[in-house]
């Protein structure tokens, strides 16, 4: 379908978003009602990612020397398919006793299957993370992979495209979702359309996934040169995705280096205020390392209740070069807020922007995907005005647009269809 046609369609979908905008504008209500000096913490989380950006090489190599000291491991890989290959490569050493074999709910230690659960993360859906389903592995069992956010179970259960960074299922009815479960977990039953309801019925499946899991991959808010991961979440279900299963793999852009546990701290607080409207989301977890005893004789062992193993997977996929021309675009923190602001994304949903919804869609399709839409951009400035990084969002869209015109054929050149 092409782009005009896309439109079309999505300006009809008025329930959809209804629902959207209901769920973006109450964000923004909260924030608001936080009472914050937002310009005070936008200017600091600028001169933070600065600083940051500007020396991340730097930062990262003292992140690494820090994780390795308390057991964990760090690899950088170049792309998405190299972070592929090194995903595979740890799940294919998925071992040990599962959670569930030790509490007795599983009873299928034999079966043929490496089983991961994941989190909520933008860079595990950079890389398509779920291609590693395809992939066999040793001994030739399958690799099963479960979404454990919500919005995202959701969006993935229903074949669609996510609305939004922080609100993926904003656009979907509560109609449509208890169908589609009952469908297809109910076993008979069907489950009401009511949202309590739909999210005991996820969260039931999920906690039964994590419970069973190998290997939990999560994403990061931000990773610090003191060796520390911050992750925030209002659900849960990342603490346990890190938690539970013994291998825990990290995958995270290289943008996310900070210097200090204050830095990531500041991320936090601004992504959850521009995010959620919260002053901290329900967890903020800080993870350094693999879990760990001293207890007996005095000897440490790795692997007590929580994961024997921390990988971290760093992964560029055009981030440094992107930075020579656009370092701006490495400044987000995926709170959001552009999305809620941008009047286009609110009327056609998941069309706007690129691989990502958007404004912070559009300008990070920069990165790695190739399919970003910048022609439906009005050139308003919301987005940049609502951003806490200060990004210049317009300036990234304008550039895209002078970079496919600047594709060997002079802009005279280009077919309406490509234009738009
Ligand atoms: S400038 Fe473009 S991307 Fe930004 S809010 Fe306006 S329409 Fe959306
Ligand atoms: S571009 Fe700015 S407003 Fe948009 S998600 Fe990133 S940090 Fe938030």
């Amino acid at each position: 379908m092409g782009l005009e046609a896309e439109v079309s369609a999505k300006l009809g979908e008025a329930q959809a978003r209804k629902h959207a905008a209901s769920a973006m504008d109450s964000v923004g209500k909260k924030r608001k009602a936080l009472g914050l000096d937002e310009d005070a913490m936008a200017k600091k989380l600028r001169g933070t990612k600065d600083d940051a950006i500007g020396r991340m090489d730097e930062l990262w190599k003292q992140a690494k020397t820090n994780f390795e000291r308390s057991g964990a491991q760090v690899y950088f890989v170049d792309d998405a398919e190299k972070a592929l290959e090194k995903i595979r490569a740890i799940v294919g050493g998925a071992g040990g006793t599962k959670i569930g074999e030790m509490v007795g709910k599983a009873g299928r230690a034999s079966d043929n299957a490496i089983r991961i659960v994941k989190s909520k993360s933008n860079t595990c859906d950079e890389i398509e993370i779920f291609e590693i389903e395809k992939a066999k592995v040793i001994g030739g069992k399958r690799i099963t992979l479960t979404e454990t956010d919500t919005g995202d179970f959701i969006v993935r259960m229903l074949g669609e495209k996510e609305t939004h960074p922080v609100l993926p299922a904003a656009h979907i009815t509560n109609e449509r979702i208890a169908t589609a479960i009952s469908k297809k977990y109910g076993k008979g039953k069907r489950v009401k359309p009511e949202t309590k309801a739909i999210v005991d019925a996820i969260a039931q499946i999920v906690r039964e996934a994590i419970v069973n899991a190998d290997v939990g991959i999560t994403g990061a808010n931000a990773v610090t040169a003191e060796g520390n991961i911050v992750i925030l979440e209002n659900e849960g279900n990342i603490s346990l995705v890190s938690r539970m299963p013994k291998k825990h793999v990290v995958l995270v852009g290289i943008e996310k280096i900070v210097p200090a546990i204050e830095d990531a701290l500041l991320v936090a607080r601004c992504a959850s205020a521009w995010g959620t409207g919260q002053s901290l989301p329900s967890y903020v977890s800080i993870i350094s390392g693999p879990s760990k005893t001293a207890d007996v004789a005095g000897e440490t062992v790795t692997g007590a209740q929580g994961p024997s193993e921390l990988h971290v997977i760093v992964l560029d996929n055009g981030r440094r070069e992107l930075a020579k021309k656009y370092s701006d675009a490495l400044y987000c923190i995926n709170c959001g807020a552009c999305v809620n602001a941008c009047p286009a994304s609110r009327q056609v949903l998941e069309i706007f922007g690129g691989k990502m919804p958007g404004p912070k869609g559009l300008v990070s399709s920069a990165i790695g995907a190739k399919n970003g839409k910048p022609y439906l951009c009005s050139m308003c400035y919301n987005c940049k005005a609502s951003c806490p990084a200060l990004i210049d969002l317009p300036c990234g869209s304008t550039g895209i647009r002078s970079a496919r015109c600047g594709r060997g054929r002079s802009r005279k050149n280009f077919t309406a269809a490509e234009v738009i």
